[in-house]
């Protein structure tokens, strides 16, 4: 800490920080970092202390910090045009350029964009206009919406109902319904040990089914999911896992909302979730990897069919009764075509997944053995290592022992960054695009000793 640094004092003093132990933080029991610059995969702190950046801040630094051809672009833009809105058909040359790169990028029946600025206020913006279709086809009744257990979608007031971590719902008097939760599809805690993933997938499908069936199709206007868990756990979806699910959705015209958050814009080797497990999602939430997180901008990407439909509604009720002040901001949107530019230039896709592949066959290789470790599974640039106390019955850890927290510390201390996953004993990282294998390998070493260190 840097002596008398009013800073420490006022962050202290001041500052709420999210999803933090608060009465911890004021008692001073929570590591704290002020975080002053960042170069590649790395950032620097206040006290010069400089740390390998394996979560990409939230899942979101996708071309690594310090890209000056972003910086230039919000630059220009803020000197050119700080600001206009998006009201009543008004533009910028930044906001209609990315509406078009995004939907060059997007799955090929995507037609629109409506763009917010976080993820959490994208998916609230979807459950409208979900409903808001569903009024307009005559069919009121139909606004259920159901997501998984383990789902991660923000934590508005339907966002985080949507997600399904009981941490964002309870302590809040979060309405549940009209919001309902079904599996998730964790291979690893499979309800039983014999079956295959195939077998698996078929089993979610069916328990997806039979609440369809318990709630009445004609009630389910939506499922809602990440193509890949990430909050919940970091987890792939088992093999055929998205064709079965897919299957019970066209049979029910239930509309696909893919969160694609996380994964939109190249983490999992490909531009998108969807494309990358052949999904055939109605709408698209993108969020973090549109701008790389240098400027606050979202996206509600909707397919043809929901569009046709609210063109439709306007006529019947007049102009759609939605939009905030900053949709489409032109700072965001300046970063967001600069950094959509950048990650084709450079191929940082491609990185993604051959640097991606490489982690978490180095962390197989360094701790694939261990008898504390359980689980190692990503896809992309995600990787995730599960702790478990005995790998045979695949119990975890009294929650007093804090291991993952601990790890992470560990791990910390020497220099990298990675997140103890908050609802699993799981260490999970994210990294950006631009990591190297020398950058991955470090990565893995470090993790190995931490895990080693608390077990
Ligand atoms: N959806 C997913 C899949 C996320 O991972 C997140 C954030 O981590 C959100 C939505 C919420 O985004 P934001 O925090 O920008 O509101």
């Amino acid at each position: 800490m840097l002596k008398n640094d009013p800073l420490e004092q006022w962050d202290r003093d001041h500052f709420l920080h999210p999803s933090t132990h608060l009465a911890e933080f004021a008692r001073g029991n929570v590591a704290h970092r002020i975080v002053s610059g960042g170069e590649g995969s790395h950032i620097v702190d206040r006290n010069g202390t400089r740390l390998l950046d394996g979560f990409a801040g939230l899942y979101c630094v996708n071309v690594g910090y310090g890209r000056r051809e972003i910086a230039d672009a919000i630059a220009k833009q803020a000197r050119e045009l700080s600001y206009y809105h998006s009201y009543v058909g008004h533009g910028t040359e930044a906001s209609v350029t990315l509406a078009h790169m995004i939907l060059e990028r997007a799955p090929a029946n995507m037609s629109k964009v409506f763009f917010g600025l976080g993820g959490s206020d994208a998916n609230e913006t979807n459950i409208k206009l979900i409903w808001y279709m569903n009024n307009i086809l005559g069919r009121p009744g139909k606004k259920k919406i159901i997501s998984r257990w383990r789902g991660y979608h923000g934590s508005g007031l339907m966002s985080g109902s949507l997600t399904g971590l009981p941490l964002f719902h309870k302590a809040f008097d979060l309405p549940l319904a009209p919001i309902l939760h079904t599996e998730a599809p964790y291979y690893y805690r499979r309800p039983n040990a014999d079956m295959s993933e195939e077998a698996f997938s078929a089993w979610c499908a069916s328990e997806l089914e039979a609440m369809i069936q318990r709630e009445g199709p004609d009630t389910i206007a939506a499922f809602w999911a990440e193509p890949v868990l990430g909050t919940g756990g970091i987890v792939p979806p088992p093999e055929g896992y998205w064709a079965a699910i897919q299957e019970v959705l066209d049979r029910h015209d239930i509309l696909l909302v893919a969160d694609e958050v996380i994964t939109g814009f190249g983490r999992l080797g490909t531009m998108f979730g969807s494309d990358h497990y052949g999904m055939k999602p109605d709408v698209i939430t993108i969020a973090k990897g549109l701008t790389s997180a240098y400027a606050p901008l979202s996206g509600s990407v909707l397919s043809e069919k929901v569009w046709k439909v609210l063109e439709q509604g306007t006529d019947e009720m007049g102009a759609i009764g939605h939009g905030w002040t900053y949709s489409a901001h032109p700072i965001g949107a300046a970063a967001g075509v600069a950094n959509l530019k950048l990650i084709d230039e450079l191929g940082l896709i491609d990185n993604a997944a051959e640097v991606g592949a490489h982690l978490r066959a180095g962390m197989r290789d360094a701790l694939g053995e261990h008898p504390n470790v359980g689980d190692i599974r990503g896809e992309g640039m995600l990787c995730a290592v599960e702790l478990v106390s005995d790998r045979e019955s695949k119990e975890g850890f009294d929650p007093s022992r804090k291991v993952t927290v601990n790890a992470v510390a560990h791990l910390m201390e020497n220099g990298v960054i990675g997140r103890a996953m908050p609802h699993s004993e799981t260490i999970g990282f994210a990294p950006p695009f631009c990591l190297t294998r020398d950058e991955a390998d470090e990565i893995v070493a470090k993790t190995a000793a931490a895990v080693k260190a608390v077990l």
